[in-house]
This record gives C-alpha cells, sequence and structure tokens, in this order.
C-alpha cells in the first residue's frame, strides 16, 4: 500500500468521493477500472458470472498479475448490482494484500456480513454511493416515507434496505430498521440515538400484531402510520414499511418520535466508536 492511501474503509470512500465530485449514481465500474491504474495490480476486467447463491467476487488474474471484478446479472434489484460492485471495489482497496486468493461474497456478505473484512467492504461501498452530506441533503428535516426512501434509492442506484440502513447512521432520530420474512424478524439496526436507549427487536421475534409488517394490507400508507404504544414496544412509534426488495420481505423503518432527537455533537462522538470498532 503506498504511504498515502487512506487507512479505513470510510476514508477511501470519502477521497474517491472527493476526486470524482458529486456525480450520482456513482459509476463505480469506471472508478475502479481508471483508479485503480495507478497500482502495480489494477482491477483489469469487471464481468458478470451467473452463478447460484453468488453476488459478487474479487478475483486474482494469476496471469496478468491483475483482478477482476465479477458479479451476479441475476440479481433482481438493480440497486443490488451496483452496491455489489462498490461492496467488491472496497475489498480490492482494503484487502487484497492481505488476501492473495481474492473474496467470494455471498448475498449475506454484501449486506449485513458479520465478519470484519465483510463489514468493512459494506461501510466502503455504502460510503461511496452515498456520502452523507448528500443523503441528508436529501432528506432534510422530512419525515420518512416510501417515496422518500425510494427517491434516494433510486438518486445512488442502490436497494431500498441500503438506502434505509443510510438513513439510520445519518439520522439524531430514535429509529430502527427492522427486516422480517413470513412474519419473524430476520434482522434490526438501529440508529445511534436508539442503541444509546438499547431499543432492540431481536431476529426470530415475531412481527408484532397491528403493525403494519405483520398486516401486510394492500394499501400501505406512503407516509407511514402512528402505531400506538404496546405493539412495537412500550413507546408509540412511526411506521413506514416496504414490501419491496425481496420476495416475502418486509422492511419497517421505526422512529420513536416521543423521545425526540440526539443533541448536537452526537455524530463526534460516534465517529470515536467507529474508529474503536476498526482499529480492535
Ligand atoms: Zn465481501
Amino acid at each position: 500500500m503506498m504511504r498515502s492511501d487512506p487507512a479505513t474503509p470510510r476514508a477511501w470512500a470519502n477521497a474517491l468521493v472527493r476526486m470524482w465530485g458529486p456525480r450520482f449514481p456513482v459509476d463505480v465500474q469506471q472508478i475502479a477500472l481508471e483508479y485503480s491504474k495507478r497500482f502495480d495490480d489494477p482491477v483489469l476486467r469487471i464481468a458478470e458470472a451467473p452463478l447460484p447463491n453468488f453476488e459478487g467476487a474479487l478475483a486474482p488474474l494469476s496471469k496478468r498479475g491483475g483482478w477482476a471484478i465479477l458479479y451476479n446479472p441475476n440479481i433482481r434489484s438493480a440497486g443490488r448490482i451496483n452496491y455489489t460492485l462498490g461492496h467488491e471495489w472496497g475489498h480490492y482497496l482494503c484487502h487484497r494484500h492481505q488476501a492473495p486468493a481474492g473474496f467470494e461474497c455471498g448475498e449475506a456478505d454484501v449486506l449485513g456480513g458479520s465478519r470484519q473484512q465483510e463489514r468493512e467492504a459494506d461501510l466502503f461501498a455504502s460510503y461511496l454511493l452515498m456520502p452523507l452530506d448528500d443523503f441528508r441533503a436529501q432528506v432534510g428535516n422530512q419525515r420518512m416515507s416510501v417515496d422518500l426512501l425510494k427517491h434516494c434509492a433510486d438518486r445512488y442506484e442502490v436497494s431500498l434496505t441500503a438506502a434505509a440502513l443510510k438513513w439510520l447512521e445519518s439520522t439524531p432520530l430514535y429509529a430502527a430498521v427492522v427486516v422480517a420474512t413470513n412474519g419473524f424478524v430476520l434482522w434490526c439496526r438501529r440508529s445511534a440515538a436508539a442503541t444509546r436507549a438499547r431499543i432492540f427487536f431481536p431476529s426470530g421475534m415475531e412481527l408484532p400484531n397491528c403493525s403494519l409488517a405483520a398486516e401486510r394490507s394492500g394499501l400501505v400508507p406512503q407516509e407511514g402510520k402512528d402505531i400506538p404504544p404496546g405493539v412495537w414496544c412500550s413507546r408509540p412509534t412511526r411506521e413506514v414499511v416496504i414490501f419491496a426488495d425481496y420476495y416475502e420481505m418486509t422492511i419497517s423503518l421505526l422512529v420513536f418520535e416521543d423521545l425526540g432527537i440526539l443533541p448536537d455533537g452526537w455524530e463526534e462522538e460516534e465517529a470515536g466508536d467507529v474508529f474503536d470498532r476498526f482499529t480492535r
């Protein structure tokens, strides 16, 4: 690695965004092919690989001394292909020297992976495709809604799930994203505020009766709905639900508005936490 290379996935992504300017959606293919020319082992190919249970890969081209980024063209949402390319490009920048055999990533790795390198590639993709300042400018002071989330997903060419997670990261609200399938929680993520308040919905939990996600009615309010205390938790809950990304999957965006927001300065404190996570 060159001495001047950024040290963290987030710093890498921010440096590339500064270099390419705020043009959305970000053209990951072009950036990867052009930027990597400065290295001895550039990305030489970006190609389709329609294999089952496969989302993307970073593969060494041993004869030519470079790398290929592969992606599954059969992924259902176009946004996820873009995110996958960003994820593999993140592995290239951050991890290729530690992994000469490259990476092969399934769906669980690309969004919500648990291993550190998968989380780092994910973080890189998120910051490259959805810079925080621009994301905040899109949302402003608006309440989250189905339309607003779709606007963000379209602008950055990412999945609704990826846009929802970015919203969580960007907001001072007490908020959570709960992804469920067949009526049971698969996973939950929280905003910084909700993490401090220990708001959590464990995987395997049954979706509460009377939540929008459990009702699965055809008439989902675009603007979301106020859910009374005792449904999601003991607090009144604003719920926006999306049935779009995957078959039989629901994504609930929950906001606990009665708790207010975190005071200014919360991000500096969070940045310290992130730094700790990646240096431990
Ligand atoms: Zn990966």
